[in-house]
């Protein structure tokens, strides 16, 4: 049984794929499909000995060592052209920590592998990372689970330039486009915490012109995305 997170990702992953999960854990994700018969293969990558240790015995006690192989190892090290990958998941990490991977293992990549990212917090840098390496959001989702909430950011290798206004890169262009209730209150709260942290600000001495006016200005965007989206 998946979290309302990890099914939600789960969905995005085309069917009969031939599948990465990077930074695995116990191998939910590529056990739950691969028991729905929905992937072809998959590697359950991960760098710690402990939850690679996890994956292993998942994917032995369910039976399933002739779909899922665990992989020990730093990100996208873990993967070989031989593997003709379609699709890799890098899930429950922070944006900056999935960037990383991703330049660390650009080489790795042939660029023809869709891209399912689900970043716990640095939503913005990555989406900042994407359009540096031409990758297109080509769509993305927005869900609370368990009183947090999750983005998920689908992206594909384009062969031109990708741009994304300002504005894009800090929502998300999907997400901007079709906002819903767990999108409102993610940036109510945002607003909230910039709010506060602005109000602290004024209080204190000798805090930078620079530091407040980036906030003031974050605060009104935030205000304006509100705005539009009820
Ligand atoms: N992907 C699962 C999910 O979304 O529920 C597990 C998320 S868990 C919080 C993050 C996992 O990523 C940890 O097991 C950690 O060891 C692994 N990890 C962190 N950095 C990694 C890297 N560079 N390469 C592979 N795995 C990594």
């Amino acid at each position: 049984h998946l979290s309302k997170r990890l099914a939600a990702v789960a969905k995005r992953v085309p069917d009969q794929a031939r599948l990465a999960d990077i930074g695995s854990d116990h191998a939910y994700l590529p056990v739950f499909l691969a028991k729905q018969h929905r992937i072809q293969w998959a590697i359950a990558g991960e760098v710690v000995a402990g939850p690679f240790e996890n994956a292993r015995s998942e994917i032995v006690s369910q039976g399933l060592t002739e779909q899922i192989e665990a992989r020990l190892g730093d990100g996208l090290a873990v993967i070989n052209p031989q593997d003709q990958l379609d699709t890799i998941v890098i899930a429950g990490m922070g944006g900056t920590l999935i960037s990383d991977i991703l330049t660390r293992g650009w080489q790795k990549l042939s660029g023809s592998e869709r891209l399912i990212l689900q970043p716990n917090v640095g939503e913005a840098h990555l989406r900042q990372w994407l359009v540096q390496h031409q990758y297109r959001i080509t769509s993305e989702e927005i869900l609370k689970d368990e009183g947090h909430i999750y983005e998920i950011i689908m992206a594909v290798k384009m062969a031109a330039p990708v741009h994304l206004t300002d504005q894009q890169i800090q929502f998300g262009p999907q997400l901007l486009a079709q906002p819903n209730t767990a999108f409102v209150e993610k940036w109510q709260h945002e607003l909230a915490r910039r709010q506060r942290v602005l109000a602290s600000l004024k209080q204190a001495h000798h805090v930078p012109a620079e530091k407040v006016t980036m906030l003031t200005e974050t605060i009104a965007s935030i205000k304006e995305v509100l705005a539009h989206a009820r």
